[in-house]
């Protein structure tokens, strides 16, 4: 049995582990992705070769634990175990909300380990740089393949896409999009799905700047402090590390996001790079490296009607839409849910 995963992100790993772990070592698990790296939204970025020790977490920061989840204990325990990730130092932290309730996570080795993680656990085939642009029925009618604009890339029986609903609306064509016209309900819940827009910019040191003269590991501004900012964090303090080199990630808020979803990530990252030194006159401005990344498809804020944890668009073969945008919310606990609930319907419906 052959399954074709589109997106290198937790969701398509944690799917990937879990039907490892049910069908054994016969399935052959195949991962495409546009991206260079893998993670999706659970990525890290890296400074130069030069400085290959300093990276930072440009998009999710940290995984929470809500202590009354029983369901996703066991994950984070797996990943405890294994040094994955830790637990997040609530010292010098500024304006997140305190929550007894729940438990954060750190990835000492940014948040992109934590995907890389489950796809290497699950031993998937990964084809990192290939944009799908088409998925469609083969010629024998039972297996669907899938094509970036260049040229065809693969077939098999399953195929799992976990593309932002609006992404695979606009993006993607072929059977797909004629499945997803000929019915009406999937189509209007899936326009139904929306997101918040965010801009990041990663500020990268090198090893000579022993201090970026903060009193603060994280920061959390409030929307009367700041008309841009939202999230600032010293990236290898969060992490745990202390020592150069430094990296400091910050994230606008959602209504600046908003506003400029439109516009090119340098230009506004530039501006917000000028209001973080502004906000912040003591940070060193020697940086080695800057990074900008528009997330115009952040975090869910209108989910895919009912909490299914994914959509079959056909049986047999099977195309099925997973990720984020069917758990409800847009994090890590709710991806292990929608990841077990999509391998629980798919695997009643493998041939
Ligand atoms: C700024 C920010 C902060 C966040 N903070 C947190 C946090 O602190 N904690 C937390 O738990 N969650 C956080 N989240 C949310 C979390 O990152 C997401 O819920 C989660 O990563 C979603 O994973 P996914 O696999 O469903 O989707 P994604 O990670 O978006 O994966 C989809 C993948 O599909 C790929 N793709 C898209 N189109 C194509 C195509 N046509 N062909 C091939 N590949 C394609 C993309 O490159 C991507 O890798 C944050 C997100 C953002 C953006």
């Amino acid at each position: 049995m052959r399954v074709i995963l589109i997106g290198a992100g937790i969701s398509n790993a944690l799917i990937s582990i879990l039907l490892r772990r049910q069908y054994g070592a016969d399935l052959k698990l195949v991962v495409f992705d546009k991206s260079k790296n893998v993670g999706g939204r659970m990525t890290t970025s890296y400074d130069s070769e030069e400085n290959p020790h300093c990276f930072l977490d440009t998009g999710a920061q940290y995984l929470t634990l809500t202590k009354s989840n029983s369901t996703t204990t066991k994950f984070f325990q797996e990943l405890i175990d294994d040094n994955v990730i830790e637990l997040l130092d609530k010292e010098n932290i500024i304006g997140m909300r305190d929550n007894t309730n729940k438990i954060n996570y750190t990835a000492p080795r940014g948040i992109a380990s934590v995907v890389r993680y489950y796809f290497d656990q699950a031993a998937v085939e990964m084809n990192l740089s290939k944009h799908i642009t088409n998925i469609d029925l083969s010629a024998s009618k039972d297996k669907f393949s899938v094509s970036t604009s260049k040229e065809k890339l693969d077939e098999a029986e399953t195929v799992i896409v976990t593309v932002p609903p609006p992404q695979i609306l606009t993006d993607l064509k072929g059977s797909i999009a004629q499945l997803i016209e000929d019915n009406k309900e999937v189509k209007d819940k899936l326009d139904q799905v929306k997101f918040s827009s965010r801009f990041s910019v990663g500020l990268f040191y090198p090893p000579s700047i022993t201090s970026l003269n903060m009193p603060w590991r994280m920061y959390y501004v409030d929307k009367n402090e700041n008309d841009c900012l939202r999230y600032l964090a010293i990236d290898n303090a969060k992490r745990n590390k202390n020592d150069p080199p430094f990296s400091l990630i910050a994230h606008t808020s959602v209504e600046f996001g908003a506003k400029y979803a439109e516009v090119d990530k340098t230009i506004i990252g530039e501006q917000v790079k000028e209001k973080i030194f502004q906000f912040l006159p003591k940070l060193p401005r020697e940086v080695s490296n800057v990074k900008y990344h528009k997330w115009k498809y952040s975090q869910v804020i209108q989910s895919y009607p009912d909490k299914l944890g994914c959509v079959v668009l056909k049986e047999n073969p099977l195309l099925v839409l997973a990720g984020d945008s069917f758990a409800g919310e847009s994090n890590f606990e709710a991806c292990i849910e929608a990841a077990i609930e999509t391998v629980k319907k798919i695997g009643g419906l493998f041939k």
